[in-house]
């Protein structure tokens, strides 16, 4: 894994910045990236990924994380994809639609419609049968990696509850038009997907039936909410590097910034963010690998606070920088744009809270 992790860094090298500038990753290095099994390394050996556990793919998702946040969520999408894939999907369909997404096709995955964000129990996409056939009609909204994407997941409803359904962006009636500067994640692909009467064959649909809403969406978002929450980590980590590579060499006042006591307590801030997030995403990934009955709300958990402490972790290294921060393309300008909106995605922190509430309401003892 660490050798992955180096030649990463070697093609990312300092090309974020241009990346988050332009708002555009190039195409040919997302279908290298793809094809090597890199954006979705969880997937199982046999059908062409790493099979990475939890835990060693959430060290990788940070190492990602910190380098350019774009590209951990066109891999958070990719992975989302082909977990949903994995979970829902009969043995054909994995055995068809896996090895794709390992093998250079890039995915996206939509739920948010104009009248359903939080509330998902509202989407109005229908995925109607007809035949041998399905047609689908509907407007999902912010879907990250939905410009690159080959394949997109996209869940509606059918008579028997909630479907997830894979179309492949060539089909006719398929639109994605892009949406133009988003506040971070700028070259993330995001963008808005019309499916006006998409006439797809009924083995498209994953797992062939309908579930409740709930389940489908919990399934397919976790693994979206451990990804989201490890690139944090990353952030974090890029943040604390940043700042105290900064602090350490900038000196005003006839010292260093590092030694000027409230400059430490940032960093000593920005530490604590780090340590405190890698330990609740550590905890959520044993779950994972462990498969324990506490997955579910560890998930939540890793999540919410990876965003609220990267959010507010990388505000504190654009303060310890300064002006030596404050334009587009640097590390902690990015950090700070693109941590905000992991606070909104894969459930926002107030959904997260409510949930956590539940849970502790629930809980005995
Ligand atoms: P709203 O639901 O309108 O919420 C607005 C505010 O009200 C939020 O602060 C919210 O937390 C709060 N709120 C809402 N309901 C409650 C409540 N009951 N109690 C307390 N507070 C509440 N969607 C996809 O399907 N696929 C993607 O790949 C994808 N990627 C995204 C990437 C980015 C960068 C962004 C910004 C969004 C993305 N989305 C994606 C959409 C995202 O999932 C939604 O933005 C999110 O679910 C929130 O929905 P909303 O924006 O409509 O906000």
């Amino acid at each position: 894994l660490s050798g992955a992790m180096t030649s990463l860094t070697l093609r990312v090298s300092d090309l974020a910045g241009e990346w988050d500038r332009t708002g555009l990753i190039p195409l040919e290095l997302l279908r290298e990236l793809g094809a090597e099994g890199r954006l979705c390394a969880e997937v199982p050996e046999q059908y062409g990924g790493w099979g990475l556990s939890s835990l060693h793919s959430g060290a990788y998702t940070a190492h990602v994380g910190g380098l350019c946040s774009s590209l951990r969520s066109v891999m958070t999408s990719q992975g989302m994809a082909a977990w949903t894939v994995q979970r829902l999907g009969t043995a054909e369909q994995a055995a068809d639609l896996l090895p794709r997404l390992t093998g250079g096709a890039l995915a996206a995955v939509g739920f948010s419609e104009p009248g359903a964000g939080s509330d998902l129990a509202a989407m109005a996409t229908t995925v109607r049968r007809d035949g041998d056939t399905v047609v689908v009609d509907g407007h999902k909204k912010w879907v990250t990696a939905a410009h690159y994407a080959d394949l997109l997941v996209v869940v509606g409803r059918q008579e028997d509850g909630a479907v997830a359904v894979v179309v492949p962006t060539g089909t006719p009636g398929v639109r994605i038009e892009r949406i133009a500067d988003p506040l971070g994640c700028r070259a993330a692909g995001h963008a808005d997907v019309h499916l006006d009467g998409v006439r797809l064959p009924a083995d498209s649909v994953l797992g062939g039936h309908g579930l409740p809403t709930a389940l489908l969406v919990t399934t397919a978002l976790a693994y979206g909410r451990m990804s989201v929450a490890w690139g944090c980590v990353g952030i974090l980590r890029a943040c604390l590097a940043a700042a105290t590579a900064h602090a350490t060499v900038r000196e005003q006042f006839g010292r260093p910034l590092a030694e000027h006591q409230l400059v430490a307590g940032h960093i000593a801030d920005l530490y604590t963010a780090e340590q405190v997030a890698t330990r609740v995403c550590e905890h959520a990934s044993r779950c994972w690998d462990e498969g324990s009955p506490d997955q579910v709300v560890a998930t939540v958990l890793a999540k919410h606070v990876s965003a609220t402490q990267a959010a507010r972790g990388a505000a504190t290294a654009v303060q310890v920088l300064a002006s030596a921060g404050s334009r587009d393309g640097h590390t902690v300008a990015r950090a700070y744009r693109d941590a905000k909106l992991m606070e909104i995605i894969e459930g926002s922190s107030e959904l997260c809270r409510l949930m956590l509430a539940r849970h502790a309401l629930s809980a005995p003892g």
